[in-house]
């Protein structure tokens, strides 16, 4: 068995999902978590959760590589998750935009981070209410800023998905208790196998991101969740970890991490 920890269902076209659920059985897949970008996104992913009990997991948030949404649609989206809290699995997908900055800047343009922070403040307060895991988008030295905001609200149960960072803040991250997940860019991207490499066998996951495509073999593929077994076999390869073990660790990191039972 296998989960895609993070996969984007709902940009899915509607047809393609039944086959890419029926592909994930298939090959022995138990489950996906569903994250959200926006409150529809959040909508869409509840009623495939619905559609697909035990086997969808949704997550409900806001995706920072986006403008923050007005005060009244952020108040709007917190109610509705609260709303919704028992039929979520996690919060996410929260964090802050490292790349629309990077583009912002290499535009000359500037660019308000502390909307964003802020944004990121209040979804770690609400995992933290709701008590539920939170599903971070983070990297290089955002994710440093995502450390220090819950290091200071005692909130440990995190998720950087697709991770990349400096070795220093990858040390933090494994102390802290929290967990990452690589993507298929893991059997080429060297950066994400020295990850593979350092971080804690007990705290990783494997995940797709779906429906973003990859390169290397996987150039001209449509991202499916059952790409999620190419990570875990990469990862056992760097680590030197017979295929099978590797299977049940990711798998028991998994149902661990999100509370699945
Ligand atoms: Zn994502």
């Amino acid at each position: 068995m296998f989960i895609d920890a993070h996969i984007h269902l709902d940009q899915y076209a509607e047809e393609e999902r039944e086959p890419l659920m029926a592909k994930l059985a298939a090959e022995g897949g138990e489950a996906v978590i569903a994250v959200s970008m926006h409150r529809e996104s959040c909508e869409a992913n509840l009623r495939l959760a619905r559609a697909w009990p035990k086997r969808v997991y949704p997550a409900f948030g806001y995706h920072p590589e986006q403008p923050v949404p007005d005060d009244a649609e952020r108040d709007r989206l917190f109610a509705w998750i609260r709303a919704h809290a028992a039929e979520m699995t996690a919060v996410g997908e929260v964090g802050l935009p490292y790349y629309s900055r990077m583009d912002a800047e290499q535009r000359g343009e500037p660019f308000a981070l502390a909307p964003y922070v802020d944004l990121l403040e209040r979804f770690v307060l609400l995992a933290k209410e709701l008590d539920k895991p939170l599903v971070l988008h983070a990297v290089y030295e955002d994710a440093d800023m995502a450390c220090s905001l819950l290091e200071r609200h005692g909130f440990n149960r995190a998720h950087f998905h697709w991770f990349k960072g400096s070795e220093d803040t990858i040390r933090r991250m494994a102390e802290n208790g929290y967990y990452v997940s690589f993507t298929p860019d893991i059997v080429y991207e060297p950066e994400i196998r020295r990850l593979a490499e350092l971080y804690p066998a007990d705290q990783v996951m494997a995940e797709t991101d779906g429906p973003w495509p990859f390169e290397g073999p996987f150039a001209g593929l449509a991202t499916r969740p059952d790409m999620a077994q190419d990570v875990i076999a990469t990862w056992s390869e760097i680590r030197g970890v017979p295929l099978e073990d590797a299977r049940r660790q990711f798998y028991t990191n998994t149902k661990r991490f999100y509370g699945l039972k």
